[in-house]
């Protein structure tokens, strides 16, 4: 199936991209493998992009975004992409389900949320260990709620998780929070909050659900289990870019390198969002990088890409 452009992976950047693609005439697959929206989907409240509404949860972004794909007529498709040729004029894209070609691919799959390597982590993935506060915070209504992070993230879910938690327990490795005072104020004023700072959540134990925390002191190298059965923990330390699917790209600390234009090293090849190298991760940046990726794929393709 020949398109004239492929993006892959419909977060704010890749779908930036889709609508100013397909605004210049271009037919453009969207592929996806888990929901319009990507990691800001997932969120419980959204700041800063200018314009969203009061109160705007990542479900209702990610509602907005899939309507303006729908309104630009970008083809969707969710189908996780499993691998790429793209050093060809002619890219493919192969999915779990099909395989496309296209003249030029936007490589927009952002980056997946680490999960804590730490003993019983595994075992209790989805029953105690979280990483959706939007989705599974309410579950644990009364329940100590632990947060394990302390940058702008962490910080805003943890504000968001209090209004469930019997105690909220912030634990960060380091000796500050690193978030933003806008969310540290609120915050460090909540009367269920227990902050431990210098410390690492070490293991995890229970069977179909948490019994039981081992925290260590970064400091002092101590360390004590905690005992808190049906408490729930929310995991936010950082993401890996999904930069695996590119062997042919030479990476950069495991980001894409582009240039202004989003381009990177292979003709008709663009990378844009969280994905690529650069200073900042955010909606405004990713969707600035889609838009420039758009403009300049279609450029590209309109100049004569092979056909
Ligand atoms: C907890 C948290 C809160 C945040 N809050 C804010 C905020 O309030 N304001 C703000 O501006 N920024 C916020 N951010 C940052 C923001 O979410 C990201 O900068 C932004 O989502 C990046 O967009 P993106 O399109 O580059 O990547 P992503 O949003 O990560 O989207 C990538 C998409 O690609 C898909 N994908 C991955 N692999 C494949 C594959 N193989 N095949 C097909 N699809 C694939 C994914 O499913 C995903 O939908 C927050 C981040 C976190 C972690």
């Amino acid at each position: 199936m020949l398109h004239d452009l492929i993006i892959i992976g419909a977060g704010p950047a890749g779908a930036s991209a889709a609508i100013y693609a397909a605004s210049r005439g271009l037919a453009v697959l969207l592929l996806e493998q888990q929901a319009v929206g990507g990691l800001i989907g997932q969120v419980s409240t959204v700041t800063h992009y200018a314009a969203i509404e009061t109160h705007e949860t990542g479900a209702s972004f990610a509602t907005r975004l899939q309507a303006q794909l729908v309104a630009a007529g970008v083809q969707v498709c969710l189908e996780p992409v499993r691998q790429v040729s793209l050093a060809a004029p002619l890219k493919t894209v192969q999915t779990t389900a099909n395989t496309y070609q296209a003249r030029a691919v936007i490589l927009a799959n952002g980056s997946t949320a680490n999960r804590l390597a730490i003993p019983g982590a595994a075992t209790l993935d989805g029953h105690g260990m979280n990483l959706n506060a939007a989705r599974e915070g309410q579950a644990y209504a009364g329940h100590n709620l632990y947060v394990v992070g302390g940058a702008d993230g962490a910080i805003k879910e943890a504000l968001y998780l209090a209004q469930f938690a019997h105690k909220l327990v912030v634990i960060h490795f380091e000796d500050q929070l690193s978030a933003i005072p806008q969310f540290t104020r609120p915050l460090l004023q909540l009367p269920n909050l227990e902050l431990r700072l210098h410390t690492r959540l070490t293991a995890v134990e229970g069977e179909t659900a948490l019994s039981r925390l081992h925290l260590t002191d970064e400091h002092s190298g101590q360390s004590q289990w905690r005992d808190d059965p049906g408490a729930g923990v929310f995991v936010y330390t950082g993401s890996t870019p999904n930069t695996a699917l590119y062997p042919e790209l030479k990476l950069d600390k495991g980001y894409i390198p582009v240039n202004e234009k989003m381009e990177t090293a292979l003709p008709g090849v663009y990378a844009a969002g969280d994905i690529r190298v650069k200073q900042v991760r955010q909606v405004a940046t990713a969707v600035a990088d889609g838009a420039i990726a758009g403009i300049n794929a279609a450029a590209f393709i309109q100049s004569g890409a092979p056909a």
